[in-house]
């Protein structure tokens, strides 16, 4: 009997993608290890694990890249960490295959080779074989622990076994992305046990999934999950070309359109996500998770053509709210409290996608774009409105406000309307947090009366009925915008 290992979650899944594709580089066929979502390895393949490991990490190294790190290298110049760091260290920081004590080894013991040898083709395959044979020392030393009693928690066959007397559960060496974000990622596999113990093959064959994940530009890691190992596998070589988020998932839609269409069901359309990984400090990393529910992605295919490119550098952000289903009128908020408040947010240092939101409203000096209704209207197709009306009410909302601007700066000039303008906005922002209908009610009548107008009756009839999100979210973005003369 061989090896197995099971690809059940999206973790293990990545692991099976990383896996196949490094057989596959090594010249396998590797539809022959799969069925259904499990593989198994015989007794042979897995023999030869750490060359096909090695191999798989090595492959992008060619000579000429291979010279200019040599070339640019500098006093405490350790090969292995050059060319393997960047492949895995995001994933497995601190693993048997990244500590800086154990890697320490490899690095001299080519340092020493490198005083010697001059000639370069030499090095190069002298280096290949130390990083090689490293790998390899490093999988049979965690093959040969002593067993525990605990079956493992991945494959539920092997046993765990026990390292400087505690068993081996899975930890942030094994995957660090996910230990320094179990909150975001508890419900997906972690099924309330605590102890998830961990058997040398399972452990090894974790050390694939980084090479199951897509980086970006960005340093940002994507895999798309499908509860099925080789439609997974599939979907993410082909999605090997995208080079963002965006194109990521407009790519996935489409592709998971095909498989839809050639199946009835659309249970694996609705069991689709994508896992996004964000570094956000050295071992530490948010997990997003983002399903498509076929009502998004249709909402997606409909209306992401029209999404405005001011907003580019928050795309990123707005799929993640999206997907994961938090409002898009948060989204707004956090804009406008930085628009509002930047004072209050000069010293922001936090990293992360909110942070993002509120800096970037702090980056619009003097008004609003118009477009920041863009995602009010999406939020509302969202929740199945009827599109045209919404757009009418937001349009009509929009430039209400802006028109009671105007006439602002008309009786006042404009200095004086910009801080009425700016003490109006805060008692009506801080309405809309507290979902307080009466007092942004009120508000508003006191800002028409101010200004000599009467408050339009459609208004008070609209915020009655369940759009006052959408009115009040537009009529703001109105008051502190601009008209299109003063664009032009
Ligand atoms: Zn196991």
């Amino acid at each position: 009997m061989g090896v197995r290992f099971y690809a059940d979650s999206w973790l293990t899944t990545s692991a099976g993608v990383g896996l196949l594709r490094a057989l596959e580089n090594a010249g396998y066929r590797w539809e022959d290890f799969v069925e259904g979502n499990t593989i198994e390895l015989d007794e042979e393949a897995f023999e030869k694990l750490p060359e096909i490991y090695s191999q798989y990490l090595l492959k992008d190294l060619s000579l000429e890249r291979f010279r200019e790190i040599l070339e640019k290298r500098k006093e405490k110049f350790n090969l292995y960490n050059a060319v393997v760091y960047e492949k895995i260290n995001d994933f497995f920081s601190n693993s048997p295959l990244t500590n800086p004590s154990g890697t320490k080894k490899v690095g001299e013991a080519f340092n020493t080779l490198l005083e010697r040898e001059g000639d370069i083709q030499q090095l190069f395959s002298e280096g290949k074989k130390l990083i090689a044979e490293f790998i390899r020392e490093k999988f049979s030393e965690i093959l040969n622990y002593q067993e525990s009693e605990k079956v493992c928690y991945f494959c539920r066959e092997r046993h765990a076994y026990i390292k400087k007397g505690k068993v081996k559960v899975l930890d942030a060496t094994n995957f660090t992305p996910l230990a320094a974000s179990l909150d975001t990622v508890e419900n997906f596999f972690w099924e309330g046990r605590s102890n998830m113990y961990l058997c040398p093959e399972c452990e090894i064959f974790l050390y694939f999934s980084a090479f199951g994940f897509h980086r970006t530009p960005a340093r940002t890691y994507l895999f798309v999950y499908l509860p099925d190992l080789e439609n997974t596998k599939r979907m993410n070589d082909l999605l090997r070309a995208e080079t963002d988020l965006r194109s990521f998932m407009n790519r996935t839609i489409v592709e998971a359109s095909k498989i839809l269409a050639g199946r009835k069901a659309d249970w694996i359309l609705r069991n689709i996500y994508i896992v996004e990984i964000e570094k956000v400090g050295d071992a530490q990393s948010n997990i997003y998770t983002l399903s498509i529910t076929p009502r998004l992605a249709s909402a997606i295919k409909e209306n992401i053509d029209k999404y405005p490119q001011v907003f580019n550098n928050l795309f990123e952000v707005f799929l993640e709210y999206v997907y994961s289903g938090r409002s898009l009128y948060d989204f707004i908020y956090k804009i406008l409290s930085g628009f509002f408040y930047k004072q209050r947010f000069k010293r922001l240092k936090s990293k992360g996608r909110d942070a993002h939101l509120i800096k970037k409203g702090m980056g619009f000096k003097e008004f609003l774009p118009p477009k920041l209704t863009y995602f009010i209207k999406f939020q509302e197709v969202l929740e199945m409105e009827d599109k045209e009306k919404v757009s009418k009410q937001v349009n009509w909302a929009y430039s209400e406000g802006l028109n009671l601007k105007n006439t602002y700066e008309q009786s006042m000039g404009k200095e004086k309307a910009n801080r009425k303008i700016e003490g109006i906005s805060y008692r009506l922002l801080d309405a809309i947090r507290r979902r307080d209908t009466d007092a942004f009610q009120q508000n508003l009548i006191r800002a028409y009366l101010e200004a000599e107008r009467e408050i339009p009756y459609v208004f008070v009839e609209a915020l009655k009925d369940g759009s006052f999100n959408r009115i009040a979210y537009a009529f703001l973005i109105g008051l502190n915008g601009r008209s299109k003369e003063e664009v032009e």
